[in-house]
């Protein structure tokens, strides 16, 4: 049997894995904008990290890990999202006592055994950014704002954020109650898995895929406590401040069991139904509850491969080389090897097909590759020392160019 890849495990062939290059170099500014560092952890972790982060009562936790006992008898986890590590290692590097700002982002695969389907993937990318140790509703207000401009960056212009506050561990107590009481009145009509962990965790039926959209319109609507109520106010003003359109969907709740306060996910309808493309929030009992110091923080994830999708109709990144260098014969080939040395050295980006094919066929490779000029070394210019310089995207004569000087020459024509 031909080996094949797995199901939801791809391969992303040019031009689309230059989408996401194109994607991570704009993230890599924008981050740089908001003062925010890279930092790269581990792909894998012990599965207990994940547990006790994500949730024991999360899709993720419950049914998305790829988890295993390692040769060592170890239970570790492949990341199926990259919060925890974050926190791990911010609570195992001591990154708190180095009076720094917290700022960080990364960048890499995630790994979640679920259903694969449209922009639903096993192994997916995740750009993602969190801010650890500031309080204010001005870190939740700068951290969307940096999220928007991400995206505005990356290309995509009709996206919409959806607000909503999930409150502290205060106003949450008194919510539990009252929703799991409602719930268990009308558990008849809740999904199996839901039946069997509202009691544990009610909130996670708000957000189940099944039971979140009618419970949205009949469940009852979380009060904020004054604290909470001026917070997520605050943060609405300044996001005013910074321009950025939001709605605030009192129905959002989020999938994990970490957030507190402000919650946010971008959505584009272009996507159906696998619409979110980032989601985010804040999670301020998170590293204190994983055993590190009271601090308060703030993040989001960024669907990587969602983002290629909504921007596929976009031209992607040309790649092409600038030259396509194309000789015949043995010493000819030798010759052309130089000069694709010559002209790598100058910057000038270059490339050939086989100098063991005749002209006419390296030429159409020459017209295929996308470069603007083809760099000709054929019988005459062997003898006479020179390059024949074709330009291949526009109109315009052939030139003779002696072969020292045609980097400089290209780099005239190209203007680099
Ligand atoms: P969904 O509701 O679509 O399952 P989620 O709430 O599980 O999303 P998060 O854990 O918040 O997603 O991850 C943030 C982003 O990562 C999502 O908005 C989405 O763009 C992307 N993402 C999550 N799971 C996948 C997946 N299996 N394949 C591709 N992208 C994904
Ligand atoms: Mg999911």
């Amino acid at each position: 049997m031909a080996l094949h890849s797995l199901r939801g495990f791809r391969d992303i062939l040019p031009p689309d894995s230059a989408r996401f290059a194109a994607i991570e170099a704009a993230a890599r500014e924008v981050f740089a904008l908001y003062g925010y560092q890279e930092l790269r952890i581990p792909t894998i972790e012990l599965k207990e990290l994940f547990v006790k982060s994500t949730g024991e009562t999360t899709d993720i936790v419950e049914k998305e890990m790829y988890a295993f006992t390692d040769g060592g008898g170890r239970e570790v986890a492949v990341r199926p999202e990259g919060t925890p590590g974050v926190v791990r290692a911010y609570i195992e590097q001591n990154i708190n006592q180095s009076g720094r700002n917290a700022k960080f982002f990364y960048i890499g695969n995630m790994f979640r055994a679920e259903r694969p389907q449209a922009g639903r993937f096993r192994e997916f990318e995740q750009i993602g950014a969190e801010h650890i140790g500031n309080a204010s509703p001005l870190a939740d207000a700068e951290s969307i704002t940096m999220l928007v401009r991400l995206l505005e960056r990356a290309g995509l212009t009709d996206c919409s954020v959806d607000l909503n506050s999930l409150g502290c561990g205060e106003c949450r107590k008194n919510y539990r109650q009252t929703l799991l009481a409602y719930l268990r009145g009308c558990s008849e009509r809740l999904c199996e898995p839901c039946r069997g962990r509202i009691e544990r965790n009610p909130l996670r039926a708000l957000d189940c895929k099944i039971d979140g959209p009618w419970l949205a319109g009949s469940a009852p609507k979380l009060t904020l406590c004054p604290d909470c109520a001026e917070h997520f106010a605050r943060v609405q003003e300044l996001l005013k401040i910074s321009g950025v359109p939001h709605n605030v969907n009192p129905g959002l709740v989020r999938g994990l069991d970490y957030y507190t306060r402000t919650v946010f996910e971008v959505r584009s309808s272009a996507l159906g139904s696998q619409d979110a493309v980032c989601g985010g929030g804040r999670y301020d009992d998170l590293v204190k509850s994983m055993g590190g110091p009271a601090a308060p923080a703030i993040g989001w994830a960024l669907g990587v491969d969602r983002l290629a999708m909504l921007l596929k109709d976009k031209p992607a990144p040309d790649c092409s080389t600038r030259a396509f260098v194309v000789a015949a014969g043995k010493e000819a080939a030798s010759k052309a090897y130089a000069l694709l040395s010559a002209l790598r050295a100058a910057g000038i980006s270059a490339d050939f097909s086989n100098f063991d094919l005749s002209l006419r066929s390296q030429m159409r490779s020459a017209d295929k590759s996308g470069a603007f000029y083809a760099l000709i070394l054929g019988e005459d210019e062997m003898r006479d020392g020179t390059v024949a310089v074709k330009p291949l995207k526009e109109a315009g004569e052939q030139t003779l160019v002696p072969f020292d000087s045609v980097p400089s020459t290209l780099k005239q024509l190209l203007k680099v």
